[in-house]
């Protein structure tokens, strides 16, 4: 026996509202459940959420639509990870790249584990990330993940795609293939004695009622949060971004597109380059305790310098954090909603995507009783909280000396227990592998990233032993080896031309 709502009202039209809209139109609607999505002719959606995880290909293949058919009309690109530099001062660890890694790096894999591991127990060996994964060196040559003839095993890869479009493309998706789509904006929300949502009113359409609502209406959570009274738990003690601006800038070569995002280290915090197929998303992500909007713009212009000229500067703020309760009653927040660290790691479509298809799984077992819902939440915490873990120790990891936010973030007391542990682990030479698995969540990231992060920035106490052999050799083979993998792959302007063309 499976449980299914009668009717579900999705509120908002960003990428959550259209990525839900689609999801239970194709687990529910078939089902006979009426699908329907509110969004206000009004009131926009953020605009910015341009870099993803390899999850999405999961989803796209599910909804069975191929690269072929969404990647055009989104402008979108591949991306094989993320470039850091400047995020660490230590020689020869300037930068460094989080891969997404496969099958393909079995063979050299466990050769960077032991490097690490010998380089923390004061070897001189060669222990920097970049040399050992095939996804970095398709990023270093400016290639696609798509290999020219099928190997034996599949690369991994996300996307960039332009926001705004991708909310465009799976709105026509998901209204063809059977969601309602009312425009029109709510100016109530009606919650009845039990506490649940009994309808929301809108300006032309009067009262909407349904058996489930879910609030993809942005950082207000007009459901949730305003209606409903739920709140956020705030994470600024842990990281203190809380501001970003963004302007694009033209793409010059177009022979030559980048198959990954940079997250380059600025004063005040980082800066993203997204290569869309038409343009370049750039954004810079500050703390508004240590600057304010003007001085971030000034920044990032002087920085883009003259590509940015004529181009408008997007400004957006919000309060960090995440709900307890993203399921209440008959309402589940699911997007912005739900809370936002931050943009580092491009991580907010993989928390939509896992937050919806977990509450389908969750709703069908049916049994609404507050251990059901418990569940769901504890679920998305944990995530979210394992999340919070991983990108908070890119700051505490920073060797930077410029300015107060790099120092404080470095300093920054307010860490969890457990990501406490695995840095005094990693430092004392303690059994790295024991501690991560006892420690951390890792749903989201495993070993192989946390290992990436710490020995990309150069975690390493300095060498006292000699260099040794086999290790060295290792490294080298590796490096040899991923780059002539990398060279059995598509250009990304090639395939990008190839794919557009289809
Ligand atoms: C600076 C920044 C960078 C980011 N970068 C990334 C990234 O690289 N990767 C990533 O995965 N995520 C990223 N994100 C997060 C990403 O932007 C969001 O996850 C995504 O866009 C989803 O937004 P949303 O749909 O929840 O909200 P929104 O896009 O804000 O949509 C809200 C919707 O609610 C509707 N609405 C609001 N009020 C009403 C009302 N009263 N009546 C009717 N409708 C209403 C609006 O019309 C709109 O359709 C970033 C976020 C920020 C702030």
């Amino acid at each position: 026996m499976t449980s299914m709502p009668k009717k579900v009202l999705i509120v908002g039209g960003g990428t959550a509202g259209w990525m839900t809209a689609i999801h239970m139109q194709d687990v529910w609607g078939k089902k006979g459940v009426d699908i329907c999505l509110i969004e206000s002719p009004d009131i926009g959606i953020v605009g910015v959420g341009e870099g993803t995880t390899p999850l999405l290909r999961e989803f796209y293949a599910r909804l069975d639509i191929p690269e072929s058919e969404w990647m055009p009309p989104c402008n979108a690109t591949y991306k094989c990870g993320i470039s850091f530099p400047d995020w660490s001062t230590v020689k020869g660890h300037e930068t460094y790249f989080h891969p997404f890694f496969s099958d393909l790096d079995k063979a050299h894999i466990q050769h960077f584990w032991d490097n690490c591991n010998l380089r923390r127990s004061g070897h001189d060996v060669p222990a920097h990330p970049d040399d050992y994964f095939v996804t970095t060196a398709l990023a270093r040559q400016q290639r696609s993940p798509i290999p020219k003839h099928r190997p034996a095993s599949e690369s991994m890869y996300g996307y960039h795609f332009d926001a705004g479009l991708m909310g465009e493309f799976l709105k026509g998706k998901a209204t063809q293939r059977g969601v309602t789509l009312i425009q029109d904006t709510i100016t109530d929300v009606k919650i009845d004695r039990h506490g649940d949502i009994a309808y929301v009113k809108t300006e032309q359409n009067g009262k909407l009622k349904a058996d489930l609502f879910v609030d993809c209406s942005g950082f207000k959570g007009l459901l949730i949060r305003e209606a409903m009274g739920e709140t956020a738990a705030s994470t600024k003690d842990f990281m203190f971004n809380d501001s970003a601006v963004a302007i694009p800038t033209p793409i010059k070569d177009q022979d030559k597109v980048m198959s990954e995002t940079i997250s380059k280290a600025m004063k005040y915090g980082w800066v993203w380059h997204i290569p869309l197929s038409n343009r370049i998303g750039n954004g810079y992500v500050y703390s508004s305790d240590y600057i304010n909007e003007e001085q971030a713009e000034a920044e990032l212009r002087e920085y883009l310098g003259p590509d940015s000229d004529g181009a408008k500067a997007l400004h957006l703020h919000w309060s960090p954090g995440r709900l307890e309760n993203h399921w209440k009653n008959n309402c589940v927040a699911i997007g912005l909603s739900q809370g936002f660290l931050e943009p580092l790691e491009a991580l907010m479509i993989n928390i939509i995507q896992s937050s919806i298809e977990g509450f389908t799984e969750c709703f069908e077992r049916g049994d609404f009783t507050n251990r059901h819902q418990q569940e769901f939440n504890d679920r998305v915490n944990r995530f979210i909280d394992g999340i919070l873990d991983y990108l908070q120790l890119h700051y505490k990891l920073n060797s930077r000396d410029d300015t107060d936010y790099w120092r404080d973030n470095r300093d920054n007391p307010n860490m969890s227990p457990q990501l406490a542990t695995v840095l005094s682990a990693w430092d004392n030479n303690e059994s790295i592998d024991r501690v991560l698995f006892e420690n951390i969540n890792q749903q989201l990231y495993p070993r192989t990233s946390w290992y990436c992060m710490l020995a990309g920035m150069g975690r390493f106490p300095e060498p006292t032993k000699g260099p040794l052999r086999l290790p060295v050799r290792n490294q080298k083979r590796a490096r040899e080896a991923s780059k002539e993998q990398a060279e059995q792959f598509y250009s990304h302007a090639e395939y990008l031309q190839k794919l557009y063309n289809t």
